[in-house]
């Protein structure tokens, strides 16, 4: 396969930095996306292959552009920069406060990174963007549709309402860029990660026993950001392959 240029979102840590890792160790060249510049250059340092760090909030403009703006060729955008709440509170009880905060870098971060790197991508001929999602944006596991398919998401609960709603959006997004850029040879998709071992929901998710290894996500959005051009598009994938149901 030939060299590729990757820009992962959020990798400095977690599933996007092993994301970064698994693409670096494949011979690509790997932009590690990060607010904090140190500890940006801390993951690239741990990141054997051609790593480079690029400053990049994704809630903020300036950043953006100027990220976008020392990037000259791009074939990879993994949008994976997300946050979650470390409660798991009932819908009911969310603040809207805690709505913006998710909304503004799981939602409104990953159209402005996508539409400010498009003009990029668009010059790839190969040109593939990955969205993590997550098993608990499934509409059809929150209604108790899809037992047994989504474990993390278990059925239908009313929690983490700000949350699985921002990634029901990425989905449908998903959907949506890969419906805009159809005919581009774009692939377009959405990956659920599976529950892992991240900072992501604090102390207690990096504790969970049902969380695995963060490698073993970051593998299933490798395998999307590498899809073949007879690969699908506008799809929601699990971290095996596996598709789930929306
Ligand atoms: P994590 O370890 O907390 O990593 C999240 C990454 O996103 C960090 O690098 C963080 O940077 C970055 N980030 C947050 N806000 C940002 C912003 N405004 N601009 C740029 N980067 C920002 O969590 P993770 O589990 O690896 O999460 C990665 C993705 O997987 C997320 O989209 C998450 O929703 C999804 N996911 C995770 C799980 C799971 O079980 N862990 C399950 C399903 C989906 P800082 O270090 O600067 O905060």
């Amino acid at each position: 396969m030939d060299k590729l240029i990757a820009l992962v979102t959020g990798a400095n840590k977690g599933i996007g930095k092993e994301i970064a890792r698994q693409l670096a160790v494949a011979g690509h060249t790997v932009y590690v996306g990060s607010r904090d510049a140190d500890r940006g250059k801390e993951a690239v340092a741990d990141i054997d292959g051609d790593a480079r760090l690029l400053v990049l909030d994704v809630t903020d403009a300036e950043s953006i552009a100027a990220a976008a703006g020392q990037v000259p060729a791009l074939d990879i955008l993994v949008n994976n920069a997300g946050i979650s709440v470390t409660e798991r509170t009932e819908v009911t009880e969310e603040t809207t406060e805690t709505f913006r905060r998710l909304y503004e870098t799981n939602v409104f971060g990953l159209v402005a990174v996508t539409n400010a790197f498009l003009p990029t991508l668009r010059r790839s001929a190969h040109p593939r963007i990955v969205n993590i999602s997550s098993g608990t944006a499934s509409l059809a596991a929150s209604a108790g549709q899809a037992a047994g398919i989504i474990a993390f998401a278990s059925g239908p609960s009313g929690a983490l309402g700000a949350y699985r709603s921002s990634k029901t959006a990425v989905n449908e997004l998903t959907v949506l860029y890969a419906n805009s850029l159809a005919g581009q040879n774009f692939k377009v998709n959405a990956l659920a990660p599976g529950a892992r071992r991240t900072n992501l929901m604090g102390p207690a998710g990096l504790a969970s026993p049902r969380a695995g290894d963060p490698a073993e996500g970051a593998a299933g959005a490798v395998r999307l950001a590498l899809l073949p051009d007879d690969g699908p598009t506008g799809g929601f994938f699990s971290w095996d392959g596996t598709p789930v149901p929306w």
